[in-house]
């Protein structure tokens, strides 16, 4: 199949023809979550889109290297550069070390990724962990003249830098427009303007995560890393940029003027931003009492939820609307979700018991050609989804006898379903996973009661009895039949 992926790309608001930079190669980089709480519906997106990406990528039989970094130092409260560190004060909430909080919630946010059958990134770079890398890359913006020390701190010339370079392309800003919209200093400040952004910041006695510096004992800014571990994993240009739209300014433009000031050229070739999640209409947040994390979605516990969702049922939704898309959680949507999702494994499954015939009467290339051609147009799911449907009443017809299929055209559908439905936008059967295990249950059971029938034999009861008490304690209930045994889950 010809490979022609359009991509939607931020910077240049239209889309574009992917090729890669250096073929078979690409880099991709995705701004991970800051790992303060639980995962909750808004990381469901960009975890599901830009995993799609990945896999769809890699189907194409590219090299793939996926850089998703873990913020766990330097992300203040207000997203700006005032207020507490995110993670340290949620450390103080449950006296507990930072880096506690920093890797309970990395182990959670990677359980609950795992739940939504993303594949992991091929890098994962934590912040905490690149503070040298950081420091040399303050040096290099100061050398370059695009950046000033004040009491310790140091911060970015978004002036200086706006006169050779476009400040705010990305987001569609203008440095006027942000003169306009952003208050003014109060004499207090340290900052030359207050759109300058701190690349490296002074601590107080009190901050807990801080490390010595050439400007003083400090920590740094919340853009930096990204910039920084873009270029050490992927160099000096890579081929995509992700994150959430909710990310684009500041973070992203801010990166953009660090890494454009660092080498005097621009390091992302495509910029892609997921669109975001409300929730019935509304944005999600702990003030507003709507705000729902992944363990209560799978869970049901949220007094917003009317009952639990599955993981895939969770994945479909987000893979129902085109990532570009806003899209409204609500008990009605996930429902429906819930039901096509089932619609459609049930298809994918049925497709075993279709019998080949001499002839075709279906066309099979067309199918494909328009999940392809679905799938080419900027990862554009929804259309995906309904041609996979329109193939579901294919399925339907073949096994009723309607229509005829040849062997080989059967063999390309099963082929384009698993591939799909499976590979691609990375869906899961989820009850016959379950069946699977079952299965597998069952042939270690046959293995142990073998055991038990041979101890029985030689009249060694207390081993006998031993299995049985052992498998009563782990929940499994074991009777002697007529024939056997038979056995169930408690
Ligand atoms: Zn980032």
């Amino acid at each position: 199949m010809e490979k022609k992926l359009h991509i939607y790309n931020t910077l240049t608001r239209k889309k574009e023809l992917f090729v890669p930079l250096n073929p078979p190669f690409v880099g991709m980089y995705v701004c991970g979550p800051t790992v303060y709480g639980e995962a909750h519906l808004g990381h469901a997106r960009p975890g599901i889109t830009f995993d799609v990406l990945f896999r769809y990528l890699k189907y194409s039989g590219y090299k793939v290297r996926y850089v998703r970094n873990i913020t766990d130092v330097g992300h203040l409260v207000n997203d700006a550069d005032e207020g507490e560190d995110k993670i340290q004060k949620r450390a103080k909430l449950e006296k507990l070390e930072p880096m506690e909080i920093a890797q309970e919630y990395t182990n959670s946010f990677h359980k609950n990724m795992e739940e939504l059958n993303t594949l992991a990134p091929s890098i994962e770079p934590h912040a905490s962990g690149h503070i040298i890398e950081q420091q040399e890359y303050v040096k290099k913006l100061l050398d370059n003249g695009y950046a000033y020390i004040k009491n310790g701190s140091v911060y970015f010339d978004v002036e200086k830098y706006n006169k050779v370079f476009h400040y705010g392309k990305l987001s569609g800003r203008n440095i006027e427009d942000l003169i306009s919209n952003t208050r003014k200093l109060d004499g207090q400040d340290e900052k030359k303007n207050p759109f300058d952004f701190a690349l490296w910041k002074n601590a107080n006695p009190e901050h807990i995560m801080k490390w010595t510096s050439p400007w003083g004992v400090g920590f740094p800014g919340w853009h930096l890393e990204c910039s920084c571990m873009s270029q050490k994993y992927l160099g000096d240009t890579f081929d995509i940029h992700g994150g959430g739209l909710d990310l684009q300014f500041p973070h992203h433009e801010c990166e953009i003027a660090q890494s454009t000031a660092a080498m005097g050229h621009e390091a992302v070739h495509f910029w892609m931003h997921n669109n975001m999640v409300t929730i019935n209409g509304q944005k999600m947040g702990k003030s507003l009492g709507n705000f729902i994390t992944l363990n209560q979605l799978f869970s049901g516990e949220n007094k917003v939820l009317e009952q639990a969702y599955s993981p895939m049922t969770v994945r479909f939704f987000i893979l129902q609307a085109h990532y570009r898309s806003p899209l409204d959680f609500s008990n009605e949507a996930l429902k429906a979700s819930e039901k096509g999702y089932q619609r459609l494994m049930n298809a994918v499954r049925s497709i075993a018991k279709i019998k080949s015939a001499k002839n075709s009467t279906i066309n099979i290339e067309k199918l494909e050609e328009s999940c392809f051609e679905a799938i080419n147009d900027d990862f554009n799911t929804p259309i995906l989804i309904s041609n996979l449907f329109e193939g579901v009443k294919m399925i339907n017809s073949l096994i009723s006898g309607k229509e005829k299929i040849t062997a080989s055209d059967l063999d390309k559908l099963n082929k384009l379903y698993q591939d799909f439905v499976y590979k691609i936008l990375g869906l899961k059967d989820e009850n016959e996973s379950n069946g699977n295990e079952h299965r597998a249950l069952g042939k270690v059971l046959d293995i142990v009661m073998s055991i038990r029938s041979e101890a029985k034999l030689n009249k060694d009861w207390n081993t006998s009895d031993k299995i049985r008490d052992k498998l009563n304690e782990a929940g499994i209930v074991v009777k002697d039949t007529k024939d056997g045994y038979d056995w169930s889950v408690e």
